[in-house]
């Protein structure tokens, strides 16, 4: 990996406050993500850049319009929401839901999201297709996959896929696209590699005996910090905030809380009422 590699905080990332700021920062993204599939023997066509605009106001997000985003990732559906109901005149805009989701915000899911990268439960699968249902709609799915064995992220063990797949054709507004992991928040480029290269592995053998219907060729993996050794791994759909619209000022534990359970909900409540 080249030296510019950085993890999180370590990083400076301006806030990008113009049209110009966001069509700098965005060049400079697509120039790294070029080179990388050019280290890696890849088509930069192949790897599709969701810029997550997570905590990132109205105002900001319209300027990152004007340099030419088309779809954002959100990590909070509430917020999600929100945004898309007051930027409807951006009519070619894409909503990426890419953080966890509970039951009881599928309707809003299913109302305005393309894309729900963060499907990690039968019951979520369950509740989404019946709003898709009544919505008349369908939605790309990404099965979100734990790859670095930390009880504080979301996503289903990577032993747990095979049997979770099968069970997804019930859900037939559900189209399954592919997988989708954080890797493990380290400065350390060769842990947070070995979790790219996993999901990969998954992919491929999950990939020998698929479901009729799903597809599995999207591998939605890599963040301002480390998307270039992602594509290198395969990553087909990279997501990056703060290398697009600059630093944020909450903790990322804000929204990979540090132990699963009470405290989770806890952080989700705190921001969704
Ligand atoms: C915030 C977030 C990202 C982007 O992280 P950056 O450091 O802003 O690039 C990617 N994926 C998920 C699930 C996130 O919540």
């Amino acid at each position: 990996m080249n030296d510019s590699f950085h993890q999180g905080k370590q990083q400076h990332w301006p806030q990008a406050a113009t049209v110009e700021d966001f069509r700098r920062n965005l060049d400079a993204v697509r120039d790294r993500i070029a080179a990388a599939c050019l280290r890696a023997g890849r088509d930069p066509r192949s790897v599709r850049l969701l810029a997550v605009s997570k905590t990132v106001p109205e105002e900001r997000i319209r300027l990152a319009y004007a340099a030419g985003c088309r779809e954002l990732g959100e990590n909070k559906v509430q917020e999600a929401g929100r945004k898309w109901e007051a930027m409807q005149d951006l009519v070619d805009l894409r909503w990426s839901v890419i953080g966890h989701l509970q039951t009881n915000k599928a309707r809003l899911v299913a109302r305005f999201a393309a894309e729900f990268q963060a499907l990690d439960s039968l019951r979520v699968a369950e509740a989404l297709d019946r709003r898709l249902q009544a919505e008349g709609r369908g939605l790309d799915v990404f099965v979100q996959v734990n790859t670095s064995d930390e009880a504080s992220k979301f996503g289903l063990a990577p032993q747990e896929t095979p049997a979770f797949l099968a069970a997804l054709p019930a859900f037939s507004s559900l189209r399954v696209r592919g997988l989708m992991t954080l890797a493990l928040f380290s400065a350390d480029i060769a842990r947070v590699r070995a979790c790219f290269v996993l999901l990969r592995e998954w992919r491929d053998r999950l990939r020998q005996d698929l479901p009729a219907g799903a597809s599995l060729d999207e591998l939605s993996m890599g963040m301002s910090g480390d998307y270039e050794a992602a594509i290198e791994e395969g990553a087909t759909v990279v997501r990056v905030g703060q290398a697009i619209f600059g630093a944020r000022s909450l903790p990322d534990n804000y929204y990979w809380p540090e132990h699963a359970g009470a405290s989770v909900t806890s952080a989700t409540d705190k921001e969704e009422p």
